[in-house]
């Protein structure tokens, strides 16, 4: 029995920050934990951003609704959940992703929570738990399946490390060349064809 578990944010989808700031025309929101390494810190400012300039959730998701999930994004799942339970592993907000999921079939998503006044403005963030991804993969090979996992960028690296098969999906050059156990894919049918290639040594080792 196998799980594919798959980062959302640069294999599903735009980044999230990085397309609002974009569409919104609010450079301040493409500030990233490349330039505040501080989590909560980062948090704290993007929401005084967005109340700032009175975005509450339902402009935000209408603007992200806009944005849509990747090209191909939509038929790649479809296919992908044919052959395997799907699951998403995400470091965004069940808000944020609501009108991504919808445009996606309705995948199963675990990620985080945001918490909004009787405005709908954005007041205070909350972590499901910490270090998630990892903990899913983990907590699914417990449970007996065989877990092949796929992300881009550092914050997927604990998940396919823990994982029986981990795959990079357009990673960054640098994460290239510090993780050169991955494979790296750059097409929706390339990362099918990994996907399918990891399913079949698993099976073969066990
Ligand atoms: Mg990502």
């Amino acid at each position: 029995m196998q799980i594919v578990c798959l980062d959302m944010e640069g294999v599903l989808v735009p980044e999230i920050w990085i397309a609002f700031a974009e569409r919104t025309g609010i450079p301040e929101l493409r500030r990233t934990t490349r330039d505040e390494p501080d989590y909560d810190k980062l948090m704290q400012y993007r929401l005084a951003i967005l109340r700032e300039h009175k975005l509450g959730l339902p402009d935000i998701q209408k603007v992200i609704g806009e944005m849509g999930p990747m090209e191909g994004c939509k038929a790649f799942l479809d296919a992908l959940r044919l052959d395997y339970q799907v699951v998403i592993l995400s470091d965004t907000f069940y808000e944020f992703a609501r009108p991504l999921m919808a445009q996606m079939g309705q995948p199963t998503l675990f990620c985080h929570g945001l918490e909004a006044d009787a405005n709908g403005m954005l007041v205070n963030y909350h972590l499901r738990m910490p270090d998630q991804k990892r903990h899913a993969v983990e907590a699914f090979k417990r449970l007996n399946f065989k877990v092949i996992a796929a992300g881009d960028s550092y914050n997927d690296t604990a998940m396919l490390g823990a994982a029986d098969a981990g795959i990079l999906m357009h990673p960054p050059e640098n994460v290239v060349r510090e993780f050169p156990q991955y494979p790296v894919v750059r097409s929706y049918a390339d990362l099918r064809a990994e996907i399918d290639r990891a399913a079949a040594r698993i099976i073969q080792a066990a």
